[in-house]
C-alpha cells in the first residue's frame, strides 16, 4: 500500500455514499466484473470500491478478473497493464 491516495471524483464519492455494504459475495462479484474489466480497460483511474475491496480479499475472483482483464485487452487492441496495475499486480 504505497500508493498516494487521490482525490475522489464527484462520482466516486457518490458511489461511495451509496455502497451501504461494500463487501460483495463472490455472486455479485461475477455479476458485476464484465462491467468492471471495461470500465478499467477504458478508464483505468475507475474505481468501484467494493469491486476492488473483494478482489483484493478473494484470490479467485482476482484470478477471473485477470483473465478477463487480458482477454477484453487483446480484443480490444488495448494495453492492459494499467488496469491490471488497479487489480494489485505490479508493473509487468
Ligand atoms: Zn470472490
Amino acid at each position: 500500500m504505497s500508493q498516494a491516495p487521490r482525490p475522489l471524483s464527484l462520482q466516486a464519492a457518490q458511489r461511495l455514499i451509496l455502497d451501504t455494504e461494500p463487501f460483495l459475495s463472490c455472486d455479485d462479484c461475477f455479476d458485476l466484473v464484465d462491467r468492471y474489466v471495461e470500465a478499467l480497460l477504458s478508464d483505468p483511474s475507475h474505481d468501484h470500491p467494493a469491486m476492488r475491496i473483494h478482489l483484493a480479499g478473494c484470490a479467485a475472483c482476482a484470478e477471473e478478473a485477470r483473465s478477463l482483464m487480458w482477454l477484453v485487452a487483446e480484443e480490444r487492441g488495448l494495453d492492459p497493464a494499467p488496469a491490471l496495475r488497479h487489480l494489485g499486480d505490479g508493473p509487468a
